[in-house]
């Protein structure tokens, strides 16, 4: 998802950056209960692995195990999903995926069928039972809802048509192919995709250069790529309302003293 974000600065969208990847909830994968592996893989290894698989995640649904009713270890229904495997290589070598979990809650599954556990030989086993519950990024980078979150300056760019001769070596050099041709004119075809590195004004041979490159201080174009478990808008609503809560407690915990000289 990608949303252009105005009249803010960088504290706050940072901000906004650091929730998305350290305080939204999702679901993954924590304990494994292996009952049988004769797999070349340890069993610890398959652990990791199963972490790392995103699950679908039901934010609705479930308790964060920290915040449940059942102050539980071993957690409830309302904060633990249990997932089950056994896989065997009856005929030959073959890979066991993700789609061989079955969930006692069909709606949290693996994002992906696809996703490689191990590859078992003639006659290996692998049999265990998987515990996902809802975590934080700030705790495992298996409980981050993104694979990729980022911002950038909203750029602008400016052609002086009096000076520029359409001679086309901005339009050749820009890696982004932010820039194009139209008969004797240069045209913005794209202007998100702009990364700002300027490479355009540097190929001008005009001076001063035909073209100016700058940005808008105040404006940002904001990417959410979201592994699969939440939808990205999800990961946005479910951001600004932890961001908001939390600036909520700092400011009732803010008191301001007076100094005795007033
Ligand atoms: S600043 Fe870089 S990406 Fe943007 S138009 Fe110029 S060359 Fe292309
Ligand atoms: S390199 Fe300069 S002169 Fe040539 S087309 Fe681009 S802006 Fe115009
Ligand atoms: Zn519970």
């Amino acid at each position: 998802m990608r949303l252009l974000i105005g009249e803010t600065d960088v504290p706050f969208i940072n901000a906004l950056r650091r929730t998305i990847l350290a305080e939204v909830p999702c679901m993954a994968i924590d304990e494994v209960v292996i009952i049988e592996n004769s797999s070349i893989l340890q069993d610890e290894i398959i652990a990791h692995r199963l972490g790392l698989a995103p699950l679908k995640t039901d934010l609705d649904s479930y308790n964060l195990p920290e915040e449940c009713s059942c102050k539980s270890e071993f957690g409830c229904n309302l904060c633990r999903v249990s997932l089950t495997l056994d896989a065997e290589a009856e005929k030959g070598t073959r890979t066991v995926y993700t789609g061989e979990l079955i969930s006692e809650n069909p709606d949290i599954t693996p994002v992906s069928d696809k996703i490689p556990i191990v590859k078992l030989a003639k006659e290996q086993k692998l049999k265990l039972e998987a515990y996902a519950r809802l975590g934080k990024g700030k705790n495992h980078a298996k409980w981050q809802p993104v694979s990729m979150c980022t911002y950038k300056y909203f750029p602008q760019i400016k052609i002086n048509n009096k000076q520029c001769d359409a001679c086309g070596k901005c339009v050749e050099l820009c890696p982004r192919k932010v820039l194009i041709k139209a008969g004797d004119k240069i045209e913005i075809r794209d202007l998100m995709a702009c990364t700002l590195c300027q490479d355009c004004i540097d190929a001008c041979p005009k001076n001063p250069p035909a073209i100016e490159v700058s940005w808008k201080e105040d404006t940002f174009i904001f990417n959410i790529e979201s592994t699969g478990v939440l939808p990205p808008e999800r990961i946005m609503k479910e951001a600004v309302k932890i961001l908001n809560k939390q600036l909520k407690e700092f400011i009732s915990q803010v008191k301001v003293k007076k100094s005795e000289k007033d």
